[in-house]
């Protein structure tokens, strides 16, 4: 071989290398080191050639980071979830330390601050923070759908006087701004506010990254928060059906069981203490010469006793007692796990809340007692109607033997 032969022999040699080396990067492998070129036209050619696999590589870097974000952002639900996931996936790819999010509210008129998360000093600008739109340099980014740089926000504040957000952020450390526009479907929602405290922290890469993965951003936010509101929204109606199921149950007056729920509560009641061995205390207690306080002081200074009746007792009945209105001034009380003594004990105490002190009317004031029928169940078979007939049978006893007394059927 002579040297010519020789040299046209290396060349092909090298090229063969070069085309394997553009095949391995074309299949996305890293392709292996090529030997150093010196001063012939493949050193220019390697020069390139590793350039180029430096972009392609710095390309699929970012491609994977913005896949993140989605991904990342996609995953949580409601929308604060959404936002913290925003706040941390974006890290990678636009430099920041503090994000915000404020969404256009009353009809587009305002945008109010809904988010923010920051390193910078103690927030300014927090959930609530309302400005009108009119007058205000948003409305240009909205107009133009464009992230726009604010890379000095000092120099922008003595321009802007009057911009309060402005004023507030540089208070907090910013320096310089990305603001991002949130369009979905077209119609604008809100606002991204990345927020850097070094001054110039934004440039055309960032808005180009930013555009890249607005859509995406902007509906899983709207679509979270389409959610929250759902979400917030049952709840606020199965508070207000539990509500309602509860105000059934309550005499409106007293405030206690009524008589239809006290009557189902003794029902269960009297099959949970059977079902454990235990003795439930049913007390009828009834107000004595009630007729007479409506009678003398007028029909409100008998509701009044009636509340003030309800209260002593509610003071003194345990966690696990139930207190029902049976009928106008006619009480059930259901004890459980007790017997004959404690039933009595705890009927007297009773008897003497009432009867101790006077209950007074406002315009005047006067001692009332109350007596009380007890009956005592243990037998799962009993009926509820049976248990509250033999407490009636007693009471009527405490009536006959001369009122203001605890009697045991
Ligand atoms: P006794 O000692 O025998 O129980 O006599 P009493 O007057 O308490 O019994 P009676 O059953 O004769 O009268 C009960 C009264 O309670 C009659 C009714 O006007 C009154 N009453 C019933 N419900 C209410 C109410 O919600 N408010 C007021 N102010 N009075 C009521
Ligand atoms: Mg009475
Ligand atoms: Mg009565």
């Amino acid at each position: 071989m002579d040297t010519n032969e020789h040299k046209q022999h290396d060349l092909v040699n090298r090229l063969d290398a070069y085309a394997a080396w553009v095949g391995e990067l074309r299949r996305g492998k890293s392709p292996p080191d090529l030997p150093e070129e010196t001063a012939d036209p493949l050193a220019k050619l390697t020069r390139e050639l590793r350039l180029l696999a430096d972009v392609i590589a710095r390309r699929e870097d970012q491609l994977n980071k913005l896949f993140e974000v989605v991904h990342t952002v996609e995953r949580g639900i409601l929308v604060e979830d959404v936002l913290d996931s925003t706040f941390k996936s974006f890290a990678a790819i636009i430099p920041y330390n503090r994000i915000g999010c404020a969404f256009l509210s009353d009809g587009g008129t305002r945008l109010t601050a809904f988010w923010a998360r920051s390193n910078l000093g103690p927030l300014q600008i927090t959930k609530g923070y309302s400005r009108p739109m009119e007058g205000s340099s948003l409305q240009e980014v909205f107009r133009t759908g464009e992230p726009r740089i604010l890379n000095d926000l000092e120099s922008y504040l003595e321009a802007e006087p009057q911009s309060d957000a402005t004023r507030r952020i540089v208070a907090e450390g910013g320096r310089s701004s990305l603001t991002c526009p949130l369009f979905v479907d077209g119609r604008p929602l809100g606002v991204l506010f990345f927020t850097s405290r070094e001054k110039r922290a934004y440039g055309k890469i960032h808005q180009t990254v930013f555009r890249q993965i607005a859509e995406e951003v902007a509906t899983v936010i709207h679509r979270s928060r389409l959610f929250q509101e759902l979400v917030e929204r049952n709840q606020s109606l199965l508070r207000q059906a539990e509500q309602l199921k509860e105000a059934a149950n309550r005499d409106a007056l007293t405030g206690i069981l009524n008589r239809a729920a006290v009557m189902t509560t003794l029902e269960r009641q009297i099959r949970a203490n059977a079902a454990v061995g235990r003795t439930l205390g049913v007390i009828m207690a009834d107000i004595d010469h009630f007729k007479e306080i409506n009678d003398s002081h007028g029909h409100a200074a008998g509701d009044m006793a009636l509340h003030e009746f309800t209260r002593r007792l509610s003071a003194i009945l345990r966690q696990s007692d139930y207190f029902g209105r049976y009928g106008g001034e006619e009480f059930l009380l259901l004890v459980g796990d007790t017997n004959r003594e404690q039933v009595m004990h705890i009927s007297e105490r009773f008897r003497l809340a009432i009867a101790e002190t006077p209950v007074d009317f406002g315009a005047a004031s006067r001692r009332i007692t109350a007596s009380f029928g007890i009956a005592l169940t243990s037998g799962a078979g009993e009926s509820a109607e049976a248990v509250v007939a033999a407490a009636d049978r007693a009471l009527y006893a405490a009536k006959a033997g001369g009122r203001n007394r605890c009697v045991i059927a």
